[in-house]
Order: C-alpha cells, then structure tokens, then sequence
C-alpha cells in the first residue's frame, strides 16, 4: 500500500483543475493555500510575457511540474503533421523559458485513419522534436488517455502501449505520465508500471476520479474519493516502484469550475490528504 500522505510537499495542481483562474491567480493561490507544485496548461500563457511569468514563479517558490500540453501528431494531411511539429517545438520553448523540466504529450489520433498509423505518426513525431527538447533541458512524457478519446484526442490507450513506445524510441527524455482517470480500468496497469519503471520512464503520476455514472465524457472528473477508482492502490504501486515525483491533481470539471475557486481549493486539499 501506498505510504500516508501527511502533509502538501508533493502536491501539485494543474492549472486547468482551477480553470477560472489565470496565471497570476494560480501562482499566488496556490503559494498562499500552501501548494508548491504546479503543472501549467499553455492556454494560461497565451499573449503572457514569459520572462514575467518565471519571475512570478521564482517570487513564489513554486515548482514547475510539467507543461501541459503537446503532442496532436497524427493527421491524414501533411501540412497539419507539420504544423503539429512547429507547435510542439513551440512548446518546448514555453518550457524551457518558464523552467518546466517535462511537457504532457496528449498524443493525437486522425479518425480518418487506423490507430496503428496514428500511433506510427506519433512516434515519427516524438522523434522529429526530441533532439530539440533534449538540447532545451526538456523531457516529454507521453500521457496514455482513456480508449473513449482514441477516436480524436489519443491512439495511445493503455501503458503498454506508452511503454512500447518508450521502449522504441529509447531515449532517457521520453517517459509516460500515469493518469489513473485513464488507466484505473487496466488489468495490466500494476506490470505495466513495474516495466515502466524498470525502463526509468515513469515521469508523472496524475489524480482525479471516476465518477459513476460519468455525465460528460470531457468535463466530468471527480474530486479524489467521489469515484470508483482505488487511488491510493495505484499510488502504492507507483511509489513502490520508486516513482518519487509529484501527485498532481488534473481535474476537468464544469460543476467545480463554477463554485469558487478558493473552497474548491481547499477541499482537494481535504480531499489529498484522504482520498489519495
Ligand atoms: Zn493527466
């Protein structure tokens, strides 16, 4: 089982969990509700100064967990392959300037072609931009999401895939994030992260819940313990592998984004402290 979690020094939040804030809200919510992790979605950047940003960080000791996101490789057009290429070195950029050691790759997939090519894509992908992040500093992690988003958002479904992946491309800057709302279901999610972990790729570990019945297949993920997925299980075994990184709360929500912030803040604090 997972060790007990006493205190919010590997707590980390994603900026998106509290979508009505902007950056500057998130920075300085987060330092007072004393939150020193943060995994910062690039919406928040945009038209930022971010040199400005860093300093914001810097003022408010925070740690920069990962950049969320890239990734969207896959397409049946070339021009749209490309412009996911200039994106994702984009994005390594905003990295590597706001001092983020990882970015999330939600990896992509076309419907207008076999998952099999989509994931090709993504590989092909990977490997065009990674000598890029590697000279930044940067390391990718590729996020496997649940088998009711391969349609559009990811042909990676499962750790074993992410693992092969991995396992492919080789490199000690290309790992996965483990997203229990995407894995909870998997038989072969506990060898899966032991393999993982005995590859050095496991970079990132992420909670929220399943809620059940699930309304909205986007924007319906439980606060931590409201859900059917055994957390602290998945936890003990990502911990029992070494994994010594953040647990960073990612939470899409339209019923928490409409309640204020600060409450809803305080009760995934609760909510970390028992339910993860
Ligand atoms: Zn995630």
């Amino acid at each position: 089982m997972a060790t007990e979690i006493k205190d919010f020094s590997k707590l980390c939040v994603h900026t998106f969990t509290t979508k009505p804030w902007g950056i500057e809200d998130c920075v300085k919510n987060y330092s007072e509700a004393g939150i020193r992790g943060i995994t910062i979605w690039r919406n928040v950047l945009e038209n930022k100064n971010l040199n400005e940003v860093k300093s914001l960080l810097d003022d408010h000791n925070m740690q920069v967990v990962s950049l969320c996101r890239g990734g969207f490789f896959p397409s049946v057009n070339a021009a749209k392959r490309q412009a996911a290429i200039d994106d994702n070195l984009l994005a390594i950029e905003q990295a590597a300037a706001i001092g983020a050691p990882m970015i999330v790759l939600v990896c992509g997939a076309d419907g207008g072609q076999s998952l099999e090519k989509s994931r090709e894509q993504i590989v092909e992908g990977i490997q065009r931009v990674l000598p890029v992040a590697q000279s930044a500093g940067v390391k990718l992690a590729i996020e496997p999401l649940h088998p009711m988003y391969a349609g559009d958002r990811s042909a990676v479904n499962t750790l074993k895939q992410a693992n092969d992946m991995t396992a492919l491309i080789n490199s000690p800057s290309v790992g996965v994030a483990v997203d229990v709302y995407h894995l909870w279901w998997d038989e072969a999610l506990q060898s899966e992260i032991k393999r993982c972990a005995a590859q050095k790729h496991l970079f990132a570990f992420h909670v929220c819940d399943w809620n059940v019945p699930t309304l909205d297949f986007l924007n319906d993920r439980g606060l931590m313990g409201e859900g059917c997925i055994n957390i602290p299980e998945i936890r003990g075994w990502v911990e029992g592998v070494g994994f010594e990184g953040f647990n960073e709360v990612e939470i899409f929500s339209d019923k928490y984004w409409a309640m204020d912030q600060h409450q809803y803040l305080e009760r995934i604090k609760q909510a970390y402290l028992t339910k993860v």
